[in-house]
């Protein structure tokens, strides 16, 4: 039976490669965003597809849909653009996720939500377990983004509760790849795009803060593996368990892109947290999920991409 699968934030960068893979298993996609950080431009290849669809729609606002699954993945994920508009942010995770579950509630719709690694905040148990209950500034600068998602977890969970909506909740880490917004301030774009541009590579702070990046292919396979798998309501961690400093970072980038930029340090924004890595143990055994593609492979994809762009 052909699905329909609305996907919210479908124009994002992640959303795009959802709605392509979706696409590529003979489901009819229907992609709803405001294009506030996502654009058309990531999806026009798709446009005259006759199982795609495109909505303009604030999930703020409540809508009227058929759908049998629903990947709610609308909300800005980059510190510069949800900190641009806090007030709205949170509302997207509050209100935005409130109206996502009654539709699915409705419709009868499983229903994913895209967490975040943030709901451990500034994480004291490292690797971070899904049964950690995490280190978050509720008053911070992140706080709209990382209480917005903790809220937007909660109600999941009271909808599955109260009303039997079959949920499925993934805490997505750093994720990269093309399409990627040139100017959405997360530091694997920014540093390609100064790289390739022969800009100062900027390191907030002295660069010893780890992340694990994951490449946006691995992403979307352990997402929609997630929405596949039956009584399993996560949360789950999925990511790239491959750690690595700031610094090591922005001289790998350097090393591919071949660039004379010069790292330069600016000072660290406030509540950054120092270390973060998904522990992929409760991934591998329910879903079977492994990361396949390695930073280096992930880092000159995505710099192809940024050469074609710029
Ligand atoms: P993105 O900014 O590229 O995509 C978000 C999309 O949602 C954009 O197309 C944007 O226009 C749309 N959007 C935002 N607010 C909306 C609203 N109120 N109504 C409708 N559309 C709206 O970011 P991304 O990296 O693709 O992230 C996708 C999801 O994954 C987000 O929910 C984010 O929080 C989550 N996530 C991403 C990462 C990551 O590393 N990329 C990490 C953790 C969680
Ligand atoms: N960062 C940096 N330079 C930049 C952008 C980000 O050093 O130009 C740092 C940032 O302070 C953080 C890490 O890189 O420690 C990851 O930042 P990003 O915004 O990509 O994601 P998040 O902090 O949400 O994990």
């Amino acid at each position: 039976m052909t699905k329909t699968i609305l996907i919210t934030g479908g124009a994002g960068f992640i959303g795009s490669h959802l709605c392509e893979k979706l696409l590529s298993e003979g489901n009819n996609v229907i992609c709803l965003d405001n294009f506030f950080t996502g654009s058309k431009r990531n999806i026009e290849h798709l446009l005259g597809l006759k199982n795609f669809e495109l909505i303009r729609h604030d999930i703020v606002e409540p809508i009227l849909i058929e759908a049998d699954e629903i990947y709610n993945l609308a909300c800005p994920a980059s510190p510069v653009h949800y900190q641009y508009n806090a007030i709205k942010t949170i509302k997207t995770s509050v209100i935005g996720v409130t109206n996502m579950l009654g539709l699915a509630k409705r419709a009868k719709a499983k229903i994913l939500q895209a967490s975040t690694s943030e709901v451990y905040g500034d994480p004291l148990m490292h690797p971070q377990k899904e049964e950690y209950w995490g280190n978050v500034n509720p008053i911070g600068i992140r706080s709209c983004y990382d209480e917005g998602k903790r809220v937007a977890e909660t109600l999941m969970m009271d909808y599955h509760r109260q009303h039997c909506v079959q949920i499925k909740i993934m805490r997505i880490f750093n994720t990269y790849g093309p399409r990627m917004a040139e100017n959405d301030g997360r530091v694997v774009s920014n540093f390609i795009v100064q790289a390739l541009k022969g800009e100062d590579i900027t390191i907030y702070g002295d660069g010893s803060q780890t992340r694990s990046f994951c490449y946006v292919d691995d992403l979307v396979r352990g997402m929609v593996t997630l929405m596949e798998k039956d009584h399993f309501t996560g949360p789950v961690n999925i990511g790239n368990d491959s750690e690595y400093t700031v610094l090591e970072l922005a001289e790998m980038i350097k090393e591919f892109t071949g660039s004379k930029s010069k790292i330069v340090h600016k000072p660290l924004p406030s509540d950054d947290p120092v270390k973060r890595r998904p522990d992929l143990t409760l991934a591998g055994k329910e879903l079977h999920y492994k990361p396949a593609v390695p930073i280096h492979e992930g880092l000159n994809k995505t710099i192809k991409y940024f050469k074609t762009v710029l």
